[in-house]
């Protein structure tokens, strides 16, 4: 996966709990949810990955510093599949 959330703990105690789970608005592909487990009732951090755009917002407007935007692999770019 090209993008990394180094502590999925920090993201919640942090990143929601804190800031209000930023990463959900400033991701313009809406790659980051916050969900509710159905079960347990607990935040789950949920990221589409595929739906990314490869801007890295995320990895400069994590509050934490927390999620790395890695190279893709296959280093192929942006895939807009509607345009
Ligand atoms: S790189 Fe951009 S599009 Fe991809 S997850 Fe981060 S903010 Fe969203």
């Amino acid at each position: 996966m090209h993008l990394q959330v180094s502590d999925l703990g920090l993201q919640q105690a942090s990143e929601l709990e804190v800031f209000g789970g930023p990463s959900a608005r400033y991701c313009p592909a809406g790659v980051y949810e916050w969900l509710v487990d159905e079960k347990t009732g607990a935040p789950k951090f949920q990221i589409n990955s595929q739906n990314c755009v490869h801007c890295k917002t995320c990895d400069i407007k994590d509050p934490n510093q927390n999620i790395n935007w890695v190279t893709p692999e296959g280093g192929g770019g942006p895939n807009y599949p509607n345009m």
